[in-house]
């Protein structure tokens, strides 16, 4: 298989590996959704620039790539919405009975600017979802054993660094928390340390990217 399903939600979600090579690629990422029976043509990206722009999609953005935004809603079954990664969080939301559902960009500066709680602001506002109904995937990403970052991220994010290290994804697990929201999968894998499965921009400044898909 080249991708890690967690079979978390009731529609289809998963994070490419390594061996389905670079989803950045259209020719690659196309042949792969066509090994897996899914058409490319329904998938949604998102430019990411690494800020904090939320956009509800619909079926017409089918094909498409979101400028300026780094999280992806849409209440359309027909849509998938996909995350490009090598390092970064992809965190992908269902809600409910699945009906609504996001990907979401989340590195550190997204993180600082809020774009988590973006996304479940908009989701409580717009869609009318209980944050207790919203179950997250957190899937792989470059985690505390290997991201070293610099002291001033102490002050950003009222947190203590260990080693210079930053633990992204208890940041994020502490922002849901505050939410309510209870459902939390996290995969438990470092992009950086499992050079075998995944893409790590850290490692090698790498182009290839990894693709997170609800
Ligand atoms: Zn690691």
């Amino acid at each position: 298989m080249d991708f890690i399903f967690p079979k978390l939600f009731p529609h289809r979600h998963f994070t490419t590996i390594k061996s389905a090579d670079n989803m950045k690629n259209k020719s690659q990422r196309d042949s792969f959704f066509q090994s897996c029976s899914l058409n490319s043509k329904d998938l949604v990206l998102a430019k990411q620039v690494h800020g904090n722009n939320v956009k509800v999609v619909k079926s017409s953005d089918k094909n498409t790539i979101i400028d300026n935004c780094d999280a992806l809603i849409t209440d359309d079954n027909s849509v998938l919405l996909g995350i490009f990664t090598a390092d970064c969080i992809p965190v992908l939301i269902s809600c409910g009975s699945g009906k609504v559902k996001a990907a979401v960009h989340v590195g550190w500066k997204g993180l600082y600017l809020w774009i988590a709680e973006n996304t479940i602001e908009i989701l409580k506002k717009d869609f009318c979802i209980n944050p207790k109904d919203i179950k997250v995937y957190i899937g792989p990403h470059i985690r505390f054993c290997c991201y070293k970052t610099g002291y001033e991220m102490e002050d950003k994010f009222d947190v203590k660094l260990v080693d210079s290290k930053l633990d992204l994804s208890a940041i994020l697990f502490n922002k849901l928390k505050t939410y309510d929201i209870n459902e939390i999968f996290d995969v438990n894998q470092c992009t950086h340390h499992n050079e075998d499965l995944f893409f790590s921009y850290r490692r090698n400044s790498c182009t290839q990217r990894l693709l997170s898909v609800i």
